[in-house]
């Protein structure tokens, strides 16, 4: 099993250490080329999603990436992974894989709070700690998405088959659960074997 970590900017190497930690082995996404390779899941990290959506055209990889998801490979969205994957992101045009049915607002805490951490409730893992760094939140999901984890009022995680979105940094704690619920995911589908 190995999964692909969206290495273009931001906080990829802080997954890597989730994904060693869990015993799972990775490579880092740089270019399209990288994407040839057989991958079973994929990370897509926090940072700045206009950055990373761009840059996601200029190397020619959103598409590719794109059609993988929509293949079923597990995909898991932190902070700007999360409004890369959303279907709509309200205010403003910007690049989106676009796979997930939902609607998201960018930098929506303000400015002061911008930052924070809260202990909450995600479904199927229990309380956990969650670091919100200028993060977005889900306004609303449609289709099949299913909410994970509400922070006052606000959906901060979803999850739509096999992909997986947190508004909030999982890998910024100690805590490996939402790492593992994606690996289990990944396990699951073996994408790598059904997609040559
Ligand atoms: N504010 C960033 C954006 O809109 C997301 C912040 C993050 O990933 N920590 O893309």
């Amino acid at each position: 099993m190995r999964i692909g970590v969206l290495a273009l900017q931001g906080a990829f190497a802080e997954h890597e250490e989730k994904l060693k930690k869990l015993g799972a082995s990775y490579v880092e996404i740089r270019k399209k080329g990288d994407l040839k390779q057989p991958i079973d899941g994929l990370i897509l990290p926090g940072g700045e999603s206009t950055v990373m959506g761009k840059l996601l055209v200029d190397l020619d990889c959103l598409e590719e990436i794109r059609i993988r998801i929509r293949k079923g490979m597990p995909v898991f969205g932190t902070c700007a992974g999360l409004i890369l994957l959303a279907k709509r992101v309200q205010s403003g045009t910007q690049i989106q894989i676009g796979t997930m049915d939902m609607t998201v607002k960018r930098n929506a805490y303000g400015r002061q709070l911008g930052s924070f951490s809260v202990t909450s409730e995600m479904k199927g893992i229990g309380e956990i700690p969650m670091v919100f760094i200028r993060a977005p939140y889900i306004q609303s999901v449609s289709g099949d998405t299913q909410v994970l984890a509400e922070v006052g009022g606000r959906i901060v995680a979803a999850r739509q088959g096999n992909q997986l979105a947190t508004a909030f940094h999982p890998e910024l704690t100690n805590d490996i659960r939402v790492h593992a619920l994606f690996l289990e995911m990944v396990k699951r589908v073996k994408f790598s074997e059904i997609y040559l």
